[in-house]
Formats: structure tokens, sequence, C-alpha cells
């Protein structure tokens, strides 16, 4: 197959966090792009979920996946800061980490300085007994992911076009067309990124040579209002958000408006739809009393069908943790791009990815090492 001809234009499929980012690199480079979409508006995919965390990962010989995520979070914050309102759509908050196994430790030469072990005045403000074993990652925040993947198709030089339906993607000559059920043409490009989380292994599959592992990792929040807690429950809340086992936000906006808390998430293998499930806010209640005890307590109140509100998604998973992006196969699918597998981590980790697809199409330096850019790259699943 002969290379993609050195035009500036570009097809995606999916707006959520990848294809969003993805887009925005690319058009700030000048890129024509055009985003495709099955959903009626953003937020349709697990980039719907009310509130996540950008906080790095950390072991104590820095390994590759901390390193990427360092980096991750350093890119998303910054996109943040540029094209995000402080206190409504993120906030470089800080995060404390309840170290609850004891596996979170620091490298002993610490390459972040952004990550040390929590203060005393810290873990007492988390409402946790002295002597917590905690991180405090001070580089690290809550995003609200649909601000942003709106923030990123905003930018000039990209036009998103909701409820396309991809269905089929085929090799037309120099370009990439993209059909609907019916086998209409939806749109036609150079260059296609795939970015459609878990659907994407529906629309590779058939294409030869394609093995890229993707699987889908049902997870559900439970949250509910500020305005439904009690004087002193609120006195209890962390003045930031505590990770660890799952994660606790709270002074966020909820999809409706008033400030919200929130607790999550669940982890479901093998399921490849999202319902809200009772079982799931028990099961966030339980998380939230192992996370924040004291707080746990004094909020199971809250846990009530007429209280708690829930939000479900599939986040899509590759077996190392880490997501497959850029080029698939350059021999055999000229032109074609992946920038998905992002897991528990998209807010972390999608902002560089489309910076990393945006390098490589467009000859640039990559934005991290070339030996931790390899562990990102979609083609390291080429089977000989
Ligand atoms: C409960 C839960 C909690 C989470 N918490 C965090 C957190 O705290 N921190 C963090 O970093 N990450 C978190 N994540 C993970 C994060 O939400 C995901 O990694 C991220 O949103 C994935 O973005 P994406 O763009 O790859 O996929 P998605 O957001 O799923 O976007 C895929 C898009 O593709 C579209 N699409 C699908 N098929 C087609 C098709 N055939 N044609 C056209 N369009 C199509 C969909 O409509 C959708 O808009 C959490 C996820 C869940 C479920």
């Amino acid at each position: 197959m002969s290379s993609p001809p050195d035009t500036r234009e570009a097809l995606v499929i999916g707006a959520g966090l990848s294809g969003s980012a993805v887009a925005h690199s690319l058009a700030v480079r000048g890129w024509a792009v055009t985003v495709l979409d099955q959903a009626p508006g953003v937020g349709a995919g697990a980039s719907g979920l009310p509130a996540g965390l950008a906080a790095p990962h950390v072991s104590p010989d820095d390994n590759v996946l901390s390193r990427i995520t360092r980096a991750g979070v350093q890119a998303t914050l910054q996109r943040a800061q540029a094209l995000l309102h402080s206190g409504t759509d993120w906030a470089l908050s800080g995060v404390l980490e309840h170290n609850l196994a004891g596996k979170r430790r620091l490298p002993a030469t610490c390459a972040d300085q952004h990550s040390t072990p929590a203060s005393p005045a810290q873990i007492a403000a988390a409402g946790l007994p002295q002597g917590t074993p905690a991180l405090w990652h001070a580089q690290a925040g809550w995003i609200r992911p649909r601000q942003l993947v709106a923030a990123q198709l905003q930018t000039p030089g990209v036009q998103v076009r909701w409820g396309q339906q991809v269905q089929g993607i085929a090799r037309r000559g120099d370009a990439w067309a993209v059909t609907d059920a019916q086998g209409q043409t939806l749109g036609q490009a150079p260059w296609l990124v795939v970015a459609c989380a878990f659907d994407s292994l529906a629309l590779l599959q058939p294409l030869p040579g394609f093995a890229v592992p993707l699987n889908p990792l049902r997870g559900q929040v439970s949250f509910g209002h500020m305005a439904d807690l009690t004087e002193g429950q609120r006195q209890l809340l962390p003045p930031f958000p505590v990770n660890g086992h799952g994660s606790f936000i709270s002074g966020v906006p909820t999809p409706e408006g008033p400030p919200g808390w929130f607790i999550g998430s669940t982890f479901e293998r093998n399921c490849e739809q999202a319902p809200v499930r009772e079982e799931d806010h028990a099961a966030n209640q339980v998380r939230l009393a192992t996370l924040l005890p004291a707080l746990g307590e004094a909020m199971a109140g809250q846990f009530g069908p007429d209280l708690v509100q829930g939000w479900a998604g599939l986040r899509c998973t590759l077996p190392n943790r880490l997501p497959a992006v850029g080029p698939i196969d350059r021999a055999r699918l000229p032109g074609l791009c992946l920038s998905t597998g992002m897991g528990a981590r998209g807010i972390s980790l999608a902002v560089l990815c489309g910076e990393l697809t945006a390098a490589w199409l467009n000859h640039e330096p990559l934005p991290l090492p070339e030996s931790l850019a390899k562990h990102l790259a979609a083609e390291r699943f080429v089977r000989a």
C-alpha cells in the first residue's frame, strides 16, 4: 500500500476525551479536522463522567506507568489552565492518596518533587488518624471531563458532526472512507484516527492484521448534592480530593449544576453495557468507608435511593494499562491511527496521547522520550 499523501486533513471517529484531544492537537498545527460521533452531543461515552481526577501514579522504581502518567497529568493540567475555568470546570486542588495497602511507595531518589509523603496537617485535614500512610500529590486535581471535551472541540479548524454512527472503514485510493449502516459515506480523508473507545474494536477487527487487545470495563460513580448534607457531615469533608481505594471529591458541580460530592468507582469486567445499578451504590458506600472511615460512617444515610444518584460508563482497557496510540500499522494500514485504551486514566492520559499522535503525524519531536513513547504506540501490537 502507498503512504498517505502529505495532506493535513484528518477524520476522527469519537468525540470523547481521546478524540477531542487528537482533534485539538492537530487543529492547532493547522490541520483541517472533522470529528464524527454517533451521539447527539458531548459526553455520551466514558467522558460523560461527572467529575474525575488527574493524578499521577507513583512506584518505588518510578516505572514506565508512573513516568507516563506524570507527563500526562502535566499535559492535562496545562490544557485545563489554557481552556477551562478554574473552580467550576477544574481545580489544581492537589490530591491526597490514602496509601491503604502500603504499596504506593515513592521512588528512593525522587524524580518527582510534586509527590511527597503527606504532612500531619494534610492527614488531619482529610479526617484521617495521625500516622495514616498517605501521599500528597501537589500537581493533581479534579476535572469535569465534559467541559474539557467541549473546549477542545471548539478549537478553530475542528468541525464536529454529531449523530454519525460509523459502521465501516475502508481504504479508497489514497484515503480512508467511513460509512454508516446503509453503506453511505460519512466522510473521507487521507488520515483517519479511530478514538471510539471499546467500539473501536468492532470497527477495526475486520482489517488485516489488527491485533490491539481492547476490553470493556464498566464503572459506576455515586454522587449527591452538597445541599442534602447536614452541617456535621460537611464539617468532615476533606478540602481536597482523596484517592487510594477509589476516590472522593466534593464541592464540584453536579451535572445538574449545584455542587455535589462524588465517590467512585466500581470495576466490572466483561460487561459491554453501562446501566446504573443499586448494588454499585452499596459498593461505593463501602469504598468511602474504607477510604475515609469517619466520613463514610457519617454519610451512610446519604446512600439511600432518594438521595444518591449514579452515573456509569465503559472504560476501554488494555492488558498493561497503557493506551494504544498513533499509527496502527504503517506498512499495511497507512494513514490509519488509533487513540484509545485510556482505561481508568483518560483524564490523565488523553491530552498527552493527542499530542503524541499529532507529533507523529506532523513529523515533530515527540512530547516525551522515545523510550516512553514506544510503550504507548499502537504499533507495538503489529503481528510479525
Ligand atoms: C466510573 C468511571 C470513573 C472514571 N474516573 C476517572 C478518573 O477519575 N480519572 C481518569 O483519568 N479517568 C477516569 N475514568 C476513565 C475516563 O473516563 C476514560 O478513560 C475516558 O473518558 C475515555 O475517553 P475516550 O474518548 O477514549 O472514550 P469515550 O469517552 O467513551 O468516547 C468514545 C466516543 O466514541 C463515540 N462512538 C463510539 N462508537 C462510535 C461509532 N461507531 N461511530 C461514531 N462514534 C462512536 C461515543 O459516542 C463516544 O462519544 C473513569 C471512567 C469511569 C467509567
